[in-house]
């Protein structure tokens, strides 16, 4: 759906309607997929009965065919009450599907993706490499061909749900090339033989939805799981397969926004039922000015986040919008939760408030999807009109 068609109005109550449903089903148990360390399973299957997984997949493919505006303000809401069940949406709506939906075959879409809205499929995505982080394309992961076949082998790392995902979206070399050149994508289903997942990784938020490693030993994966565009000795399908991941961007800038929103209501609440000095501490000026400071921040990224929802180029954010909400939302989240910390004092600090929790969420942010760093090298190239990452070997 073309986000310019939905007016204000539409968007409001859209909004008005999730964040009773969210406050509803979530909130009561957000502390505890954190606490527990546990994938919020039954919040996905509630989710995924309703039909909010499949929001962006076309009507066709069984989704609901919204826009990428209405995926924002829904992962917005998701993630202002449960940060956790916030990134299972975004894996599901913002996450390999997409990939599938911009490059695959009719059959392919016909294959994944109404099992995806309904949630019967879980993707992982499967970048990162060992020796590949923000430089991806010096993965060494190989597809090579083998009759009716493609010979997997590598290594990939922090596979966020990779120990629970039905199917990954696995980006390899496909050929003895180097750089960007024959970079492609392959659906691997869990089962395969060759395929082996790693532990999850113990971390410091999101700790309801983990990273995990992935292990490919000679894994064979048919020919029909392919999503390439060009030879190996383009690097189409590399762009595009990254531009389809523009909306993920946006997606994490959302909930950022989602996570900021709630530290920010709690901090009001608070700061007007604390007494100090025999007056609610919301009456000192230091308190008034930062809730002035947080407010205008999450307007502001608020504008940048629809700003970049609504302009698409070929379908995807523009992304120099995509980058620039990116960043200032990653960072952004991190200096709210701090304050709203700081606004609750020790309270805050214990784990008897969710604010430490938000704090902690809020930091790995600016690491997926795309370090603060990277995102800077990416504006500054488009402003300068040229790539400074040039690999020297
Ligand atoms: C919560 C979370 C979920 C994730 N989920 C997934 C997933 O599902 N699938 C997946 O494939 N990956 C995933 N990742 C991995 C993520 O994409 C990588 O962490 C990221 O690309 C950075 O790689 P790295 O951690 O190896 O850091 P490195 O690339 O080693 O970077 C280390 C530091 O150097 C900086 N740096 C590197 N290059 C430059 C440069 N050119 N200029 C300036 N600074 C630079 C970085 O910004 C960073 O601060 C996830 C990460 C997180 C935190």
């Amino acid at each position: 759906m073309d986000p310019s068609a939905v007016s204000a109005s539409e968007l409001d109550e859209f909004r008005a309607t999730l964040r009773k449903f969210a406050t509803d089903a979530f909130s009561a148990k957000a502390a505890y997929w954190d606490e527990e360390e546990k994938f919020p399973q039954e919040n996905r299957d509630l989710l995924a009965r309703l039909g909010y997984l499949g929001l962006v997949i076309p009507e066709q493919y069984g989704g609901s065919g919204l826009s990428i505006l209405h995926a924002t303000v829904f992962l917005e809401e998701i993630s202002r009450v449960c940060f956790n069940t916030g990134l299972v949406c975004q894996l599901a709506i913002n996450g390999p599907s997409r990939a599938i939906e911009i490059l695959g075959s009719e059959e392919q879409k016909n294959r994944f993706l109404p099992k995806c809205a309904s949630g019967e499929y879980m993707f992982g995505i499967g970048m990162s490499e060992p020796g590949a982080g923000s430089a991806t394309t010096d993965m060494v992961t190989s597809a090579l061909p083998d009759g009716d076949a493609y010979v997997l082998n590598g290594q990939k790392v922090f596979c966020t749900g990779g120990h629970l995902a039905t199917h990954v979206l696995v980006f390899a070399r496909f050929g003895k090339t180097s750089g960007a050149n024959g970079i492609g994508a392959l659906v691997v289903e869990k089962g395969m033989p060759g395929f082996e997942v790693g532990k999850p990784d113990r971390k410091m938020g999101g700790r309801g939805v983990a990273e995990a490693e992935l292990f490919f030993d000679n894994c064979r994966v048919p020919r029909e799981n392919l999503l390439m565009l060009g030879d190996e000795h383009s690097t189409r399908s590399f762009r595009v397969l990254m531009s389809s991941f523009g909306p993920e961007r946006v997606g994490n800038a959302a909930m950022c926004l989602g996570v900021a929103q709630g530290a920010f209501e709690l901090a009001v609440a608070y700061s007007k039922e604390r007494p100090q000095f025999g007056r609610p501490i919301c009456e000192f000026q230091g308190i008034q000015w930062k809730i002035a400071d947080m407010a205008t921040q999450i307007h502001a990224t608020r504008l940048m986040v629809h700003h970049a929802a609504t302009h698409l180029e070929d379908g995807f954010p523009n992304p120099l919008a995509a980058a620039q909400a990116k960043l200032y939302a990653n960072e952004m989240v991190q200096r709210v939760t701090n304050e709203a910390l700081q606004i609750h004092g020790h309270y805050g600090f214990t784990r008897d408030f969710p604010l430490e929790r938000m704090v902690r969420d809020s930091r790995g942010f600016a690491l997926g999807g795309g370090t603060v760093e990277i995102l800077r090298n990416t504006i500054a190239s488009i402003v300068y009109g040229r790539s400074f990452n040039q690999r020297r070997s």
